[in-house]
């Protein structure tokens, strides 16, 4: 299918460039040592990704320990609720550990034991990507550091304990306002002395290349999946579907199955309380093309230039920036980006609850609660959502900050 001049039938092969560019977003903007060990991962991931052994492994991997393929499930009561549009889910809430992203961490992890590498090192904000790689270190018998602030060490107390359960050490970091910046800086300053021994695990569709191209592969199995298994389930394509975004590895895996179909793809950010700044974290809906973090994207700056204060209900949408082959999707009009602020993803959280018996994460809610709109502005069709992960880890906020409804 030709898109914008773009022909997406070819798409994935071709985008990033061989500089990891979607259009000019992405690239690896990092200090001399640090591109020296992005080259290295990236050469060893072009040589092992083809390898007959890596993937027979990964397929293994996915199959006997994550669970996958996860089901699509049908949500009859809550379409009939609405109207004639039929919805539907993509269960990565059944994937092992509850969310997407243990299928990313997974590749990552397998990358590192075929690199020889004995350590896996990332930053962690909510602690969800940690708990991923802490998971993975495990399975594979690899040293684990968790960079994360200590003001978020306070708040994530069931997470930090997950951790170290599961043998990762979860490394303080009390520099600044103690959060999320200041553990992306202190493990990236931790992974330029000790990158000979350790691989940096990216969180997401971010960061230098390769990452975005890395993660985007790991998780595509998401769209490969649900494609084939709504076609097997209905006899046809939906006509819409819907993820969420905040770095954006769940909405890129899923949406990469269908790129190249006649489906309308959005991708939702987090509104949070209102549209002035600090007060979300949609990105793409209000952010300027700048860099941080290694890449080249669309981001919400603060008066100097730097990552603005975001803001979210979904600690794992807050952040102020999203994937470069988003920032690309967007400006070539191929995937819509649109908006749903935490009232309405609370909202959505109660109903799914109650009408389909799955407490979805709240990030996922975001995504729920646009399949919903959606359901009723189109009158008839199918709408197919990404269930990003599952809201065990939500509900005691949920209870304490809205209430039941
Ligand atoms: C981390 C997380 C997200 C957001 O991350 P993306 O990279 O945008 O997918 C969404 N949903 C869940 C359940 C998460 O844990």
């Amino acid at each position: 299918m030709m898109y914008n001049d773009i022909n997406f039938e070819t798409y994935l092969k071709n985008y990033p460039d061989k500089e990891g560019f979607f259009g000019k977003y992405g690239g690896c903007y990092v200090s001399p040592e640090l591109k020296q060990a992005m080259m290295e991962i990236s050469e060893a991931y072009f040589t092992i990704c083809k390898s007959r052994k890596f993937i027979a492994e990964l397929r293994r991997i996915r199959k006997e320990f994550q669970g996958r393929p996860t089901p699509i499930s049908h949500l009859e009561r809550l379409s009939s609720k609405l109207g004639n549009v039929q919805l539907y889910v993509k269960r990565e809430d059944l994937n092992h550990s509850g969310a997407h992203k243990l299928n990313h961490c997974m590749g990552e992890a397998l990358l590192a034991k075929y690199m020889g590498k004995k350590m896996v090192i990332a930053e962690t904000g909510a602690g969800q990507h940690g708990v991923a790689l802490a998971t993975a270190a495990a399975y594979f018998g690899l040293e684990c550091d968790i960079y994360m602030g200590a003001v978020d060490i306070k708040k994530q107390a069931p997470n930090v304990a997950r951790m170290k359960i599961l043998g990762a050490n979860v490394i303080e970091v009390t520099e600044g306002l103690q959060t999320l910046k200041e553990a992306v800086d202190a493990a990236f300053a931790a992974y330029a002395k000790e990158y000979k021994d350790a691989i940096y695990c990216i969180g997401s569709v971010l960061g230098p290349h390769p990452f975005p191209l890395m993660v985007r592969d790991f998780q595509h199995v998401v769209g490969e999946e649900a494609r084939a298994q709504f076609i097997e389930m209905t006899g046809e394509l939906p006509d819409a579907i819907v993820a969420c975004v905040g770095g954006g590895s769940n909405a890129m895996g899923f949406f990469s199955g269908f790129l190249n179909d006649p489906v309308d793809i959005y991708g939702i950010e987090p509104l949070g309380r209102g549209t002035k700044l600090g007060d979300h974290a949609a990105s793409l809906q209000y952010g300027t093309e700048g860099i941080m973090h290694g890449f080249n994207s669309i981001m919400l700056k603060d008066e100097n230039g730097e990552p603005a204060p975001v803001y979210s209900v979904a600690s794992g949408l807050d952040y102020p920036s999203s994937g470069p082959e988003h920032a690309f999707l967007h400006e070539i009009g191929r995937v819509k980006y649109d908006v749903i602020n935490d009232e309405d993803a609370i909202d959505a959280f109660f109903t799914l609850s109650r009408m389909e018996g799955i407490i979805p994460a709240i990030e996922s809610s975001h995504a729920v609660a646009y399949g919903m709109k959606l359901a009723k502005e189109m009158g008839t069709g199918s709408v197919l959502i990404n269930l990003s992960g599952r809201g065990d880890k939500d509900m005691d906020y949920v209870l304490e900050n809205f209430g039941l409804r």
